[in-house]
């Protein structure tokens, strides 16, 4: 069947890059560079829920992006018993440690970069459209992508089906000539699926059976079990 793509949409957030991997080092660290945050354990696991949970609210339109940044951060300083006051500075400090730990996930720029050499690539991505921008300026290689559809910059996120009809649209073929390759099967995998588009679901975990036209637990992995099958 892969003989039939002649499109490839890469997500970006734990399907090129390690972002979960950047994220919990960069808060460890600031953790430590504030002695009344670092008392407490669970920190990391505090901030993805209450990350998500923002993130969740922003994708439904109940808050904006400015209040999305000050939150994700007040709350969880106020939660850990910081002062919440200081969300600005604590933001700074992170981003600037997140963006220290940006890197490939293993295999994955080689991946990428085979992929490359069969499919004409995109990048589908969602986050804050400064950071994302950020990333694509950061790997070279990522700019390879002809198509890069950041979700603020179109004003549309994933998984609105909006944004899938959009990435079809720009590579002017037909849904199931198009593959989306992504980690989150509510976001990337089941609204691409829903329009009729070829789907890789990237799962590190434990085997799960969700409908997808593949499942690996890398992009690596993935690009690897093509090789052999001479598709790549
Ligand atoms: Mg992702």
């Amino acid at each position: 069947m892969w003989d039939r793509i002649r499109f490839v949409y890469c997500d970006l957030d734990d399907t090129l890059l390690d972002h979960s991997g950047a994220e919990r080092r960069a808060l460890r660290e600031v953790q430590q560079a504030y002695p009344e945050l670092a008392r407490l354990r669970g920190g990391y696991r505090l901030y993805r829920r209450i990350n998500q949970m923002l993130w969740d609210a922003y994708g439904r339109g109940e808050i904006g992006r400015e209040a999305l940044r000050k939150l994700r951060f007040a709350l969880w300083l106020r939660l850990l018993g910081g002062d919440p006051g200081r969300w600005a500075e604590v933001e700074a400090a992170y981003l600037n440690r997140y963006a220290a730990h940006w890197r490939w996930l293993p295999g994955a720029r080689r991946a990428w970069l085979s992929l490359g050499r069969r499919w004409p690539l995109g990048l589908l991505s969602n986050g804050l459209l400064e950071i994302q921008r950020a990333k694509l300026a950061r790997f070279p290689e990522l700019q390879q992508a002809r198509v890069a559809i950041l979700a603020e910059e179109v004003g549309l996120r994933k998984p609105d089906p909006a944004i899938f009809e959009l990435a079809l649209e720009r590579a002017g073929l037909r849904a199931e000539e198009v593959l989306v390759i992504g980690d989150s099967y509510e976001t990337d995998i089941a609204p691409a699926r829903a329009l009729g588009m070829r789907t890789l679901w990237i799962h590190p975990d434990h085997p799960v059976s969700l409908p997808a036209d593949a499942i690996a637990p890398s992009l690596f992995a993935w690009t690897r079990t093509l090789q052999k099958e001479h598709v790549l």
